[in-house]
């Protein structure tokens, strides 16, 4: 089954990745992950990925297509995936698709997870990460047993950089021009799924097995 993950950054995408990934038995596939996992490590692709990142920017797509291709050609996603940050533009998609069609295979659903941007805006500036494992918490809905460590790995939790208000806001904009595109681009290949990503976590989870199976 492969899956990918539509949404406003914030709109909870991540999370379901996650929860599907561990009821399906498919890899949860992070872009954002891979980038924050190279910037930690100060590699070169790392380093090139945090002068866009941190701006709230849409790191390139030749460079984002070329990570992404890597890591879904290995043993564990041949059964499937869940995308969690990918694709975010209509370019994307299309390498995507046409890598796809080269193995005779293609996406089974895109979910949109639905969040008006008020709600967006809110919700992220209570978000906290794990540099270190990659969890991520929020300060009311997901918080942590003991708060600003991770429950995982007892490390430290920060507001990342690209949660921080005005990134945010340069986020959502981009969002709007390069990544809401791809709702029509899934809807006219008939794999578009809506959730109501404003519902309770437990209660989308529910909407998105129910269209699953
Ligand atoms: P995320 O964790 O998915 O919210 O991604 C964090 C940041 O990584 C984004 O704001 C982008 O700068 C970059 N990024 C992640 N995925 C992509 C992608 N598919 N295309 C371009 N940039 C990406």
């Amino acid at each position: 089954m492969k899956i990918i993950m539509l949404g406003a950054p914030g709109a909870g995408k991540g999370t379901q990745a996650k929860m599907i990934a561990e009821k399906y038995s498919v890899p949860h596939v992070s872009t954002g992950d891979i980038f924050r996992a190279n910037i930690k490590n100060g590699t070169e692709l790392g380093m090139e990925a945090k002068k866009y990142m941190d701006q709230g920017l849409l790191v390139p797509d030749e460079l984002t297509v070329r990570i992404l291709l890597d890591r879904v050609a290995k043993d564990d996603c041949k059964n499937g995936y869940v995308l969690d940050g990918f694709p975010r533009t209509i370019p994307q998609a299309q390498v995507l698709d046409e890598a796809l069609t080269k193995l005779g295979d293609k996406i089974d659903y895109a979910i949109n997870v639905d969040v008006p941007d008020e709600n967006i805006i809110k919700r992220m500036s209570g978000r906290r990460a794990c540099l270190t494992c990659g969890a991520t918490y929020h300060i009311e809905h997901i918080p942590p047993k003991k708060e600003g460590i991770c429950d995982t790995c007892g490390s430290e939790l920060v507001l990342r950089d690209d949660d921080k208000a005005e990134t945010v806001k340069n986020r959502l904009d981009v969002y709007h021009k390069q990544t809401q595109p791809l709702i029509d681009f899934y809807s006219e290949k008939g794999v578009l799924k809506a959730v109501d990503g404003t519902l309770p976590m437990e209660e989308v989870f529910a909407a998105i097995t129910a269209i699953l199976g």
